[in-house]
């Protein structure tokens, strides 16, 4: 991969690239400032000064492993939990301490809440009751086009499946025009072919109506391919935010190297923007001095089967698109990823002799 020289720099208006993702947020929605949440007295937070800030019609993923502090920072953005500490603001007004109804957010709960008695058009516009009724009507039959359920307006929310119930649920909180919507792991009712299908889905649903979201997952892959920007939580803390492409390539510590995706870790003596590594000399994408650890991601490494290289494949995974290998060079064992696509070598025999090459930046974490 060619790297860019870092004096460039590109200017790209908001809205430029592909697909929505927008670089930098337009004008700010929400500002979370030091929120806290301690359950038990003398025990760590759950919740430990957290802070970001969601623009407009942006989508935000806040993606860790379970127990992190996710759902518990949405509940207090939605209203469902107090903090002890820290401050909400939408649209510059301090909802901190405002009751869920009047702060402008629509929640999608995980197991959807629909009401089993109500039909799918009850359901979407029970938010709606304070319309007079043919509006009302207009407005559910309007969201539930949008979702794409027109057919299934007299459904009882059992006779859907969970995507559809999921569509119901989306609906029936964009009817009533949030300023915010909070999904809290909207897709783990769903099986792994319907969860593909259906975040892309969302998305697009979110961004048609205009709304902005924060998504809580633990899931990477799907903050990866739905988020404009994440913010990567541990221990209650939030490690790192950034758009996707700059997390994946540039993970502020260790622990978001390896969460976000795989990477190799290993040493190196840093000297500005180059480290002296086990596999040579290797420009840095962010600058260090003396003893490092350095993330590199398995797809930045080439193999090359070479005779007289100093590295061996101990191991092999075909995975159809692409192939894993098990590298082990002296002491350190590197994980590769190996494209499959067009051009590419016949795939190397476990126990050949090869050489091992990073034509890219690798990174300085922790
Ligand atoms: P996540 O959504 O990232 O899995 P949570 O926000 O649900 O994490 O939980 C964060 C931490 O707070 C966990 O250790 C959890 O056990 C604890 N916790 C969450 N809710 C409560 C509660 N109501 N009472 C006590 N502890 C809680
Ligand atoms: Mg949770």
């Amino acid at each position: 991969m060619q790297q860019l020289p870092k004096s460039v720099t590109f200017r790209m208006p908001a809205d430029a690239s592909p697909l929505g993702f927008r670089q930098q947020p337009a004008r700010t929605l929400l500002e979370v400032d030091g929120l806290t949440r301690r359950f038990v007295a003398g025990e760590s937070a759950a919740v430990d000064r957290v802070s970001f800030v969601l623009g407009e019609g942006e989508l935000m993923a806040l993606l860790g492993p379970s127990g992190c502090g996710k759902t518990t920072t949405l509940r207090m953005i939605g209203g469902l939990e107090e903090p002890d500490s820290g401050r909400i603001l939408l649209r510059g007004r301090d909802i901190t301490r405002l009751p869920t109804e009047k702060r402008g957010i629509g929640i999608v709960f995980q197991d959807y809440a629909l009401f089993p008695h109500l039909d799918v058009l009850q359901n979407v516009s029970f938010g709606l009751r304070h319309l007079p009724r043919a509006a009302a009507r207009a407005r559910a039959e309007e969201m539930l086009a949008l979702v794409g359920l027109e057919g299934l307006a007299q459904r009882r929310p059992h006779e859907l499946s969970g995507g559809q119930q999921q569509r119901v649920a989306l609906a029936r909180t964009l009817a009533v025009s949030p300023l915010l919507v909070l999904l809290d792991e909207p897709f783990s009712n769903l099986d792994a072919a319907m969860r593909v299908e259906t975040r892309q889905e969302v998305r697009r649903l979110l961004k048609q109506a205009g709304s902005s979201g924060i998504l809580v997952t633990h899931d990477q892959e799907e903050a990866l391919a739905m988020a404009d920007r994440i913010a990567v939580m541990e221990k209650g803390r939030v490690l790192q935010i950034g758009t996707p492409d700059e997390i994946y390539r540039n993970p502020a510590t260790r622990f978001v190297a390896a969460f976000l995706g795989r990477s190799n870790i290993m040493p190196g003596v840093a000297e500005g923007m180059a480290a002296d590594t086990p596999l040579g000399r290797l420009p840095l994408s962010r600058a260090a001095n003396g003893t490092v650890s350095l993330a590199v991601r398995p797809e930045q490494i080439m193999i090359e089967p070479d005779a007289q290289g100093d590295a061996a494949v101990v191991g092999r995974e075909f995975r159809g698109h692409d192939q894993l290998y098990w590298v082990q060079q002296g002491d350190r064992c590197f994980l590769v990823i190996s494209g499959l696509g067009q051009g590419a070598a016949e795939p190397i025999d476990i126990g050949a002799r090869v050489r091992l090459r990073i034509c890219d930046c690798v990174t300085p974490v922790d």
